[in-house]
């Protein structure tokens, strides 16, 4: 028995699962969760002292790599002033000050502790500011696991095999309704149905949880004129978007204006943070100003803040990094759909810019249903493939590939590789 194996077993009697989130759970896949001990740079090492080039990046925040020495020195500095104060710090004014004078559409922004519970304050602040109740998602995307939102959730719902959590009443989800994602008109008829109900449409600009599915040309834009036609507000879900795209998020990578944007995973570095703010008028209702009700503990807490801010402080004063990390997410996935388009195996690629995904199907994947026509079986036995290759991957089918800025090309180049000796064994 491995030492990872040794501590999943000890931890299965503890945690259900053996994994304090699903989406670290090796179900979907077989075999027992890496017990991960450290992580520098790209790759993660694990309990056994096998070392793995990482793409999951903590699903996310680990933009710049693993330990990233400028993160880690705020960090260290920040501990030395103590942990906690519950009270108001200089830190969090200058994290709402370089979110609020670089990112468009937002005037003020509310630290949170994940992004569950930011798109869960969002979401009652467009309640709050229209006076209505209804909630428009779309299928497959993720956005936490707050009851009003587990409503065909993607990922960690899907390869759970739960279409809805058990434990969610329905009185919570009564007023979430569920749109078809790239299709425009499924909104529309929404709206058509429930005019003067409808507070928010809430929508992952690209859709990241049930694989990469990027928006489809126009989609946001059409999303962007129903919300201002029916006076519903749009809230761009960018917990994974969010200063990954680019520094502006997919507001700013796709032209189009939200409302109220929710941030989480880069923003805090590692640390756990989430974030949304918006429009002045519309963040003019969040108590302690307005009606709308929202605290937390911990929330901008100092040593986080300053995780946050040395991260997002590199990326705003280092424009390259997106252009140079966007390069590279074009190039190697470019790479891998050329690879893919010589395999037997039902398998396709699908990027925008540092997120791609191999979907293990033919059928083009526009959305959730069409993602579902993955053979996850397939993914389970490449997933196996790669991690033997010292490669991790996600541990389920419907989950981005993470690149970040510190992956090189020598490493991609020698992922494509290993990808080639799965996809193309037999030829
Ligand atoms: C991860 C994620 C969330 C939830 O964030 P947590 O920090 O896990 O609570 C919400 N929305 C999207 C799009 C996400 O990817």
């Amino acid at each position: 028995m491995t030492k990872s194996e040794a501590i999943f077993e000890r931890a299965c009697k503890v945690i259900p699962g053996g994994v304090n989130s699903p989406v670290r759970a090796f179900g979907s896949i077989g075999g027992t969760p890496r017990m991960i001990c450290s992580a520098d740079g790209t790759h993660m090492t694990d309990e056994d002292g096998n070392t793995y080039l990482d793409f999951v990046g903590s699903w996310g925040p680990m933009i710049l790599g693993h330990n990233h020495p400028a993160v880690k020195e705020a960090v260290i500095k920040a501990c030395e002033d103590g942990l906690s104060f519950g009270a108001a710090t200089k830190r969090e004014v200058e994290m709402a000050e370089l979110i609020c004078s670089s990112i468009p559409n937002v005037d003020m922004v509310r630290m949170v502790n994940s992004g569950t519970e930011a798109v869960m304050s969002a979401i009652r602040t467009a309640r709050g500011y229209t006076g209505r109740d209804k909630i428009v998602k779309f299928m497959g995307c993720y956005h936490g696991h707050s009851d009003a939102l587990l409503v065909q959730a993607g990922s960690g719902v899907m390869t759970a095999g739960i279409p809805d959590s058990a434990g969610v009443p329905k009185g919570c989800t009564q007023d979430t309704l569920s749109a078809v994602y790239n299709d425009a008109s499924s909104v529309e008829k929404l709206f058509e149905t429930f005019p003067e109900e409808i507070a928010a449409v809430i929508v992952e600009p690209v859709g990241a949880n049930m694989g990469v599915v990027p928006p489809a040309p126009g989609f946001l834009e059409s999303l962007r004129s129903l919300c201002t036609k029916y006076g519903a507000v749009l809230i761009f879900d960018e917990v994974i978007t969010g200063f990954r795209l680019g520094f502006t998020g997919a507001q700013g990578y796709f032209g189009v204006d939200a409302d109220l944007v929710t941030y989480g995973k880069i923003i805090g570095a590692g640390m756990p943070v989430g974030a949304y703010g918006g429009k002045r008028e519309i963040m003019s209702c969040v108590a302690p100003v307005g009606p709308v009700y929202q605290a937390g503990t911990l929330s901008g807490n100092p040593v986080a803040m300053a995780a946050g801010l040395a991260q997002l402080t590199i990326l705003k004063d280092h424009p390259e990094i997106y252009q140079e990390l966007n390069e590279k997410g074009d190039w190697f996935y470019g790479e891998v759909k050329r690879l893919l388009e010589k395999t037997e195996l039902p398998a396709q690629a699908t990027s925008c810019g540092s997120l791609g995904c191999i979907f293990f199907t033919n059928t083009p994947v526009v959305n959730y249903e069409t993602a579902k026509t993955s053979d996850t079986s397939l993914y389970a036995s490449y997933f196996k493939h790669m991690l033997e290759n010292h490669i991790y991957l996600a541990p389920a089918q419907f989950e981005a590939m993470f690149l970040s800025a510190a992956h090189t090309r020598e490493e991609l180049v020698g992922v494509l590789d290993v990808m080639r000796g799965f996809f193309l064994k037999d030829n």
